[in-house]
């Protein structure tokens, strides 16, 4: 390909609407378009990219046993209301009427599909274990679309289902995904970690996230460097530190003129945070609820979400507090009734807590549960914190950010019981069938790949996701002979099935390298009147300093060399 010929210029300002490296490099290098929020186009050296990446997807699904097929995007929101996950993804999903009313969908993901079409499909335990996927566009309407690819509202995903007679089929299926998930970051040169996730809105028990460490990165991820324990802070635990225990002591009122938050109190009444109760109200599903939790800790609004089994989940408004009756800065769960009390487990051990008294201006000292007040239920729903202790080998947990790249669940029989997806057992019973589900975002994965590998100067693809592997650049193009010998060599490497982008342009030595290292081509050959002298080129590696002179003759024979680990 020629660089005069290509379409995508390069650009030296950094955009200002661009708040990651990914997404700047992607501009700046020519490769994205943005459409609408969340919405690009991709342009061809970035669509190189992806179908490398996708190419390499394929790949290793086919070698674990997958068979590719295709489901529509457009899909009956019919589908959805039998499972209940049209309320689960909520204003996320794309709904529309048809000309005739009837609703549709936008897919964001492919379970209903794919359950549907196995009701139809499947019939017998010998029709299973069945691995099926595709690759093909995903809608999900995000409140905040960010970060150039990282983010976005319309997608190319791979979503494979695997369908399985047994829960341990499942775990036989889960683990083959596993193992074709590692080998897709290896290839793409990516370092992935894997970590315990929760299953939002998909459903199902067991999860997984592939993340790389980044830290442009918008999830928190918490690790324990001593052993393998790894989650995303939506679901860690931690071994929260203990408050001694101690004989109880009788209730006392206290004046706190002023005091309404746990710092204020804190300070005030000079007790550790750790020794106060906090009040902290949601509203889920539009009930005022009750957190009871310790001082010291935040709620984690995904485990509680999950303790309340509900599907909207907010911070209530003072507006909404006080019209319960509530002393908003003073609340406690002492002598409260007519409002669920949700407690962290945090509270239950130590003694002699301080907590609002449900009157202005005033405090509790010395509140023990279960003396003094009732819970409806008590879960953890502690928000993990770096320096707590890891759950699995009591070591120093410790916290990093990272991107998600791959998303994997045990579903298990919800969906498939909803949509009538089962199997005859050998013995005539009819039973639902197991169902996992395995996602890849192509796009999040490639702008991945530019935050974890770039410099200063620009993006540093990986050999094998590379939109060309070598930049031919000859430098001063107005003395012929540098041109004669320039195009003879670029017809050469394309005539042994190179991938070669040209930079036929008669601009100065530091814009072609400029911009060959902002698009961060792996391998750079520069002619030049003085590599000439010895009729040679200089190759140089986008990811080395070092460059080395090679006789022209042989030249392609190296270049094969260095480009066949792709
Ligand atoms: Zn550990």
């Amino acid at each position: 390909m020629r660089v005069s010929k290509l379409f995508g210029k390069t650009q030296r300002e950094v955009p200002a609407e661009a708040d990651t490296i990914s997404h700047q490099l992607l501009l700046r290098a020519g490769m994205i378009h943005q459409v609408a929020a969340g919405v690009y186009s991709y342009l061809p050296l970035a669509w190189r990219a992806l179908k490398k990446i996708e190419n390499i997807i394929r790949d290793e699904m086919d070698k674990a046993g997958g068979q590719e097929l295709m489901m529509p995007a457009l899909q009956p929101l019919e589908l959805w209301q039998k499972t209940g996950r049209d309320l689960a993804f909520g204003k996320s999903l794309f709904t529309f009427p048809d000309r005739r009313e009837r609703k549709l969908a936008l897919g964001p993901t492919h379970e209903e599909v794919m359950a549907k079409m196995a009701s139809s499909n499947v019939q017998s335990y010998r029709d299973l274990p069945l691995l099926a996927y595709h690759i093909q566009t995903k809608f999900r309407d995000e409140p905040r679309p960010r970060g150039g690819l990282l983010r976005v509202r319309e997608f190319t995903m791979k979503d494979l289902y695997s369908l399985d007679v047994d829960e341990e089929g499942l775990d036989q299926s889960y683990n083959k995904m596993l193992q074709a998930y590692q080998n897709i970051y290896v290839r793409c040169g990516l370092p992935a970690l894997l970590v315990e996730a929760d299953s939002g809105a998909i459903g199902g028990k067991d999860s997984h996230e592939f993340m790389v460490i980044t830290e442009s990165g918008e999830d928190e991820i918490i690790y324990c460097p001593d052993c393998k324990y790894a989650a995303n802070a939506d679901k860690a635990q931690s071994i929260k530190s203990k408050i001694e225990s101690g004989e109880l002591f009788p209730i006392e009122e206290v004046k706190t003129p002023g005091m309404a938050s746990i710092e204020q109190v804190s300070g005030f009444l000079k007790v550790p945070q750790s020794h106060t109760l906090k009040a902290v109200f949601y509203i889920a599903d539009g009930k005022l609820i009750f957190v009871v939790i310790r001082g010291d800790i935040e709620v984690n609004e995904v485990k509680l979400k999950n303790v309340l089994r509900c599907l909207e989940l907010r911070l209530a408004t003072e507006a909404e507090i006080v019209a319960a009756g509530i002393v908003a800065g003073s609340a406690s769960p002492v002598g409260i009734t007519g409002i669920k009390i949700i407690a962290d487990d945090s509270i239950t051990s130590g003694a002699n807590f301080v907590a609002g008294a449900n009157k202005p201006d005033t405090h509790l000292r010395n509140v023990n549960y279960p003396r003094d007040f009732k819970l409806d239920l008590v879960a953890d729903i502690a928000l993990a914190r770096a320096g707590e202790g890891c759950p699995n080998c009591r070591g120093k947990l410790s916290s990093a950010h990272g991107i998600e790249v791959g998303h994997i669940f045990k579903l298990g029989t919800f969906i498939s019981e909803r949509l009538g997806a089962s199997f005859i057992d050998p013995n005539g019973a009819s039973h639902p069938i197991v169902m996992g589900s395995y996602g890849i975002g192509l796009g999040r994965l490639l702008a991945a790949v530019i935050e974890y590998s770039h410099d200063d100067k620009g993006i540093i693809w990986p050999l094998p996701i590379a939109p060309y592997h070598i930049y031919l650049c000859p430098l001063y193009l107005e003395n012929p002979q540098v041109t004669a010998k320039a195009e003879k060599l670029y017809a050469d490497l394309e005539a042994q099935g190179l991938e070669v982008l040209y930079d036929d342009r008669k601009e100065s030595p530091g814009v072609k390298f400029n911009d060959a290292d902002l698009r961060g081509i792996p391998i750079r050959v520069t002619i030049s009147p003085r590599t000439l002298e010895t009729n040679s080129a200089e190759i140089k590696k986008r990811s080395e300093k070092e460059s080395e002179l090679v006789p022209l003759e042989g030249i392609a024979v190296r270049l094969k060399e260095l480009t066949s680990a792709a």
